[in-house]
């Protein structure tokens, strides 16, 4: 049995950055992360263990620093964290910014914005939280859902599938023809690259693991995609989720990652399994 990773998987430059950033901060001094820095519950223990404090509201805050996570935030919060006196370091991905920038322009410009994403996804609150009127859409009933605007301005959450997007923004387009709808594409290039990697290792592979936290976003997107190439995919947070079982009669096993992996956990997902093949010899 063959075991292949796919081209582009695991932890995104923005991830990277955001978790070296609060562990130097930690280092200066006591820390609170508003929310989780990152779906993974790896990350997030080890940044616990240096003594990072997470509190999902400012209310929880005990620190006189806290950070905002790489999901990004919106400038209210950010002003209503600051009149707290609180001193705010911001971990925000750059390419979140970008899809922040988008979404203020879209509104500058008279559109009326609708993103395509989880609604209750940190992310998603961030982009809308400076808007006063705004739709967000995950599925072809909530196009259906939508009112009619003149100008729609559709922007989507960095980590969505791509296909998925595209397949939207056209049914939004379809279903108000005299509408002016821009779309502006605020998927992350990590997102894209890791998404048609997995698409390339699907095709080819018997069974895929994908590894990654259960509420990472990215991951449970780079799930549905495998699932579309290959009838044998499986989700694990770490090695011990692995069953030897899954690898029955299988050839060539795929292994990818959502973009709050870490390597370390990637690399013992797939020592695991050669392990558990080569007992089953
Ligand atoms: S998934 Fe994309 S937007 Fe999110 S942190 Fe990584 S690079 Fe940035």
């Amino acid at each position: 049995m063959d075991i292949i990773r796919a081209a582009h998987l695991g932890m995104c430059f923005g991830v990277r950055d955001a978790v070296a950033l609060a562990l130097e901060h930690a280092d200066a001094g006591p820390l609170t992360i508003l929310g989780d820095l990152v779906h993974n519950p790896t990350v997030l223990s080890a940044l616990e263990a240096k003594g990072i404090a997470v509190a999902q509201d400012v209310a929880g805050v005990t620190t006189q620093t806290v950070m905002v996570t790489a999901h990004g935030t919106s400038e209210r919060t950010l002003a209503r964290t600051r009149a707290l006196g609180l001193t705010v370091v911001e971990a925000t991905c750059p390419l979140v910014d970008v899809a922040h920038r988008a979404v203020a322009a879209l509104a500058r410009e008279g559109y009326h914005v609708v993103i395509i994403g989880q609604r209750d996804h940190v992310e998603v609150r961030g982009l809308t939280g400076d808007l006063d009127r705004f739709d967000v859409v995950l599925d072809e009933a909530d196009v259906l859902a939508l009112d009619e605007h003149p100008r729609i301005g559709v922007a989507a959450q960095t980590t969505q599938a791509v296909a998925r997007v595209r397949h939207l923004v056209d049914r939004i387009r379809r279903r108000f023809p005299s509408s002016d709808v821009r779309f502006l594409d605020t998927v992350c290039k990590p997102t894209k690259e890791r998404q048609s990697a997995a698409v390339e290792m699907a095709r080819q592979a018997d069974v895929v693991i994908v590894v990654g936290g259960r509420s990472s976003n990215n991951t449970r997107e780079l799930v549905t995609t495998c699932g579309r190439y290959c009838a044998r995919v499986h989700h694990v947070q770490t090695d011990a989720d692995v069953r030897p079982e899954w690898f029955d009669g299988a050839k060539i096993v795929g292994l990818t990652a959502g973009t709050s992996t870490p390597d370390e956990v990637i690399d013992r997902v797939e020592a695991h399994i050669r392990l558990r093949v080569e007992e089953l010899g």
